[in-house]
């Protein structure tokens, strides 16, 4: 059994944190593969050390002096190695680094430092071989990640290293130059290396107690999920909530490797697992919910639009035609409505409408702007009666006005759309209903 753990940025801000993370570590002798952000924010209004790499990379590359965002982030690690009572020097490293800022700056090399420090300075405290990501993580000449190549060459340096650090965030191009991923993305090199050794797990340690079920700023301190599907994440992910970097998904959903998100200042609380599977039910039927603003809905009535063959595949290629994603499509026998993304439709409206009109003769075309939509998420949806009237009891007793319903065929969300201005109280109350059982005819 191993397990892979990757670390935040807030989780390794100082000494202190770093302290800690490396408990964690050290507490579960299976906990053999580590992978390190570089150093967040330490408190509110602190600049994380990235940030900072990235604003000498700005002035180098404009030919003005880098020495004082370079001096505060020699200074950030040089706190951390004094607190942890280390005995390394990372002057070498230092120097090269800004050798490369006065002769040949470049933004991803310069970016990925922050994570190769600390991995030299976390493979030093836990006594694991440091491995650089440049030599195991591959993308190809297009800038693309290259798993195949990764995976064969990290799998084999993984296989005879029985316990190491791998900074995140970074890898190389087949031109040797690093090349990173976007930000965030050391929650991508945590799952690739999980996938690649086969893990049993793949810890991702933050400064939370996992997923929350809503927003934080629409609902006052949330329920954590405890178990989240795959497929159950990306309709949260799709519709807003902010999880996890999105790409991190495939390497370890394709091996089959369930991910726990977990409390580095809270190491005893379970956190999240996201799981390909489960038997488990949501504890509140609904895993969670989210949403977007600003859609709108472009609804197009036709009589006996049922009976023209091809009538939908000459609107949605219109759409199509113009570049623009639909999200929904809900439909009646003689209407159909098309949801997008405002503001990827209001430039080129006029055209769009035009363009339906000719080719489908609508007998009306109606344009509705300022929806919000909302997805109500939650595997054990499909086997309970009741939770639809649920949702739809909870907004009718609060007054909001539903203007538009879909359920995927997977019977894994409801979209309701609502006016944007009804949106947070929309949420609040769908989330009542079901968390603080605020819906008694359904109980
Ligand atoms: N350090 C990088 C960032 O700030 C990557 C990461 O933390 O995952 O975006």
């Amino acid at each position: 059994m191993k397990k892979v753990v990757k670390f935040g940025g807030s989780s390794l801000a100082d000494a202190a944190q770093f302290a800690k993370s490396a408990g964690i570590v050290r507490a579960d002798d299976t906990r053999v593969y580590v992978v390190p952000s570089a150093p967040g924010k330490r408190f509110n209004g602190d600049t994380k050390v990235t940030d900072m790499l990235y604003e000498c990379f700005e002035l180098a590359s404009a030919g003005r002096d880098f020495q004082e965002p370079f001096r505060k982030i020699k200074d950030r690690y040089g706190e951390i190695i004094r607190g942890l009572g280390l005995n390394i020097s990372l002057d070498d490293a230092f120097a090269e680094i800004e050798d490369r800022l006065l002769n040949h700056p470049e933004k991803d090399y310069t970016a990925s430092r922050g994570e190769y420090l600390n991995g030299l300075v976390m493979s030093a405290y836990l006594g694991f071989t440091f491995i650089d990501a440049a030599e195991v993580v591959f993308f190809n000449d297009g800038g693309v990640f290259d798993w195949e190549r990764t995976r064969e060459a990290l799998s084999g340096r993984l296989a005879g290293t029985p316990a190491a650090v791998v900074p995140g965030f970074y890898g190389s191009r087949p031109d040797g130059a690093v090349q990173t991923f976007s930000r965030g993305g050391s929650d991508i090199t945590g799952a690739i290396v999980a996938g690649a050794c086969g893990a049993s797990v793949y810890e991702n340690w933050t400064d939370v107690c996992g997923l929350l079920m809503a927003d934080p700023r629409i609902i006052g301190n949330p329920e954590v999920i405890r178990h989240i599907t795959y497929s159950e994440l990306r309709e949260l992910a799709y519709m807003g909530a902010t999880v996890m970097h999105e790409d991190t998904i495939f390497p370890v959903k394709k091996a089959g490797i369930p991910i726990n998100i977990r409390n580095t200042n809270n190491p005893d609380d379970p956190g999240t697992w996201i799981v390909e599977n489960t038997a488990r039910r949501s504890r509140f039927t609904i895993t969670g919910i989210t949403g977007r603003k600003d859609f709108c809905s472009i609804g197009i009535a036709k009589d006996f639009m049922h009976t023209e063959v091809g009538f939908c595949k000459k609107v949605v290629e219109i759409f199509e035609e113009f570049g623009i994603s639909i999200e929904h499509l809900p439909t009646g026998i003689d209407t159909m409505n098309v949801v997008v993304q405002e503001a990827k439709f209001v430039d080129k409206e006029q055209q769009v409408l035009n363009a339906i009109s000719r080719c489908v003769t609508p007998d009306t075309l109606e344009v509705e702007s300022g929806l919000a939509l909302i997805s109500v998420v939650g595997r054990s949806m499909r086997s309970q009666s009741g939770t639809a009237a649920k949702v739809f009891s909870a907004l009718a007793r609060a007054r909001i006005n539903v203007r538009m319903i879909d359920q995927g065929a997977s019977e894994l969300n409801i979209i309701i759309g609502v006016l944007n201005e009804d949106f947070e109280r929309a949420i609040s109350s769908i989330y009542n209903a079901f968390v603080n059982k605020d819906c008694d005819e359904w109980e």
